[in-house]
């Protein structure tokens, strides 16, 4: 039986004062000094945490902000000399799409490897745009699929990346059929080179030392080799180099250690393939698609070319790059993978789908909407504590000091992040009574679309819907 897929991980602790959302003001001077004060009845045991942070304290702005927003405490004071307030730092970070609340919940599991828990309840929207517009199917929470969690049955993550074959073929009773080169990836994610606008800190050492404790791959900018090469040796089984159009091949002796490599998408995308393939026959191949206007329609066409892998992405908050009224990521991917279904090409081809996965539920989002797997790269750089406060510059102030950070550290937060999401995934699936991540593809049944639902409901009462 084949092993387990299991990550190691220990916590990291943040290197920077924690940055909550609620903080609790204490009036003191009428404290009636009760023998059964609330602030000991505090489940989270905030109030001593605080006294020890406070004592503790090196930084003398850092105040403590990491109450659970229970209102128990401020509730139950029988003089309410106890007041919840909001911290304008947490409500600074991120933007509309990258949220505090995701950033601070990516903080956590960076840190612990668990499953992040809301604590008083879930209190945020019950629609909203994006993926939040989507809700998975739990209907089977109780059911003995969920043994998978705990050990006693396997949920399998594992997917298949390269091209299989439409149909099998016989030959008196043997197969005949030649099955191309298949890259097996533990879980549903690869990691995404960083984007530009957040180059601040050198992180490819961390994500190829983290990408190979996953046992994922990381895309690595080939132009940057000539730098890595030293530290990315003992890597190689886990990068995909990416190609740009134009740039360089990598040597032949060391693109023939590597199992994926990306290429940019353009006219000659079958010629750059065959040179690849001429080097390394056994490589997988895929071509990166940009979701701009005409993204989906390449897309549909590469599907219906020989091309291994697929590489859709989208912008940094998963929307349609370069137009005005942006289409989602859930909606471009969903539509490609039906065109692909009606042209009987999907099985064929694998889809990986990138930009605005910010969330472990993004990823069993994506694969519902019919991604094979999705990429991430943000994700990671917020969970080394970044607020994406878009100040990556030589010279300017980084919250996070992330101009200096140790590998140890990146990885450590890394490594926890995607065992974090693992776990969840996991979660999700064992919830759906699913086993196998490779069935829940394109399982929209598994799904509810609040569009779908307003059409379906209101629609016909009231006339179109308005978009969540
Ligand atoms: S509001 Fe709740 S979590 Fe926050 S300090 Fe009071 S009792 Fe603790
Ligand atoms: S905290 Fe701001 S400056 Fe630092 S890495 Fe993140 S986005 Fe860049």
């Amino acid at each position: 039986m084949s092993k387990k897929y299991h990550i190691e991980t220990s916590p990291v602790p943040p290197r920077c004062a924690r940055v909550g959302k609620y903080g609790i003001v204490d009036w003191r001077e009428d404290c009636a000094r009760c023998h059964n004060c609330v602030k000991k009845a505090c489940v989270y045991d905030r109030h001593r945490q605080e006294l020890e942070y406070i004592r503790n304290l090196n930084e003398v702005d850092a105040l403590f902000f990491d109450c659970m927003g229970c209102f128990s405490c401020v509730q139950e004071c029988t003089k309410g000399l106890l007041s919840l307030s909001r911290n304008p730092v947490y409500e600074r970070m991120g933007n509309t799409y990258w949220t505090p609340d995701i950033i601070h919940t990516t903080w956590l599991q960076a840190e612990s490897a668990k499953i992040p828990v809301s604590g008083a309840g879930y209190r945020g929207r019950f629609s909203g745009p994006g993926f939040d517009s989507m809700w998975t199917d739990m209907s089977e929470i109780v059911r003995p699929t969920r043994d998978g969690i705990h050990g006693r049955e396997y949920i399998s993550t594992s997917v298949d990346i390269g091209r299989k074959p439409a149909f099998l073929t016989f030959d008196v009773g043997e197969s005949s059929t030649t099955m191309g080169t298949i890259v097996d990836n533990p879980m549903p994610l690869i990691i995404d080179m960083m984007p530009s606008e957040y180059s601040l800190p050198t992180l490819e050492p961390a994500i190829l030392a983290a990408a190979k404790n996953t046992e994922l791959i990381a895309l690595i900018d080939a132009r940057q080799w000539p730098q890595l090469c030293e530290t990315a040796m003992p890597y190689l089984k886990h990068i995909a180099f990416y190609l740009e159009n134009g740039a360089a091949l990598i040597e032949p002796e060391i693109l023939k250690q590597t199992r994926l490599v990306e290429i940019s998408d353009g006219n000659d995308v079958v010629k750059r393939i065959a040179d690849i393939k001429n080097i390394h026959p056994q490589i997988v191949v895929a071509v990166r698609v940009e979701l701009t206007s005409h993204g989906i329609e390449r897309a549909i066409k590469l599907g219906q070319m020989d091309i291994e892998v697929i590489h859709l992405v989208a912008d940094l908050n998963g929307n349609e790059i370069g137009t005005d009224t942006p289409r989602f990521l859930k909606d471009m991917v969903r539509h490609i993978h039906n065109a692909l279904i009606e042209k009987g090409h999907r099985d064929e081809v694998t889809l990986i789908a990138g930009g605005g996965i910010a969330l472990a539920e993004h990823m069993a989002k994506g694969i519902i909407c019919g991604a094979d797997l999705v990429s991430i790269n943000l994700p990671l750089l917020v969970g080394l504590e970044c607020h994406l406060c878009k100040r990556c510059e030589p010279g300017m102030s980084c919250p996070a000091k992330l101009d200096n950070v140790e590998t140890d550290y990146c990885v450590g937060r890394m490594t926890n992040l995607i065992a974090a999401w693992h776990g969840q995934l996991t979660e999700v699936m064992g919830a759906m009574g699913m086993r196998e991540i490779r069935r829940l593809r394109g399982e929209v049944g598994r799904a509810m679309f609040y569009e779908d639902l307003e059409e379906q409901i209101f629609g016909k009462l009231f006339g179109s819907r308005k978009p969540a």
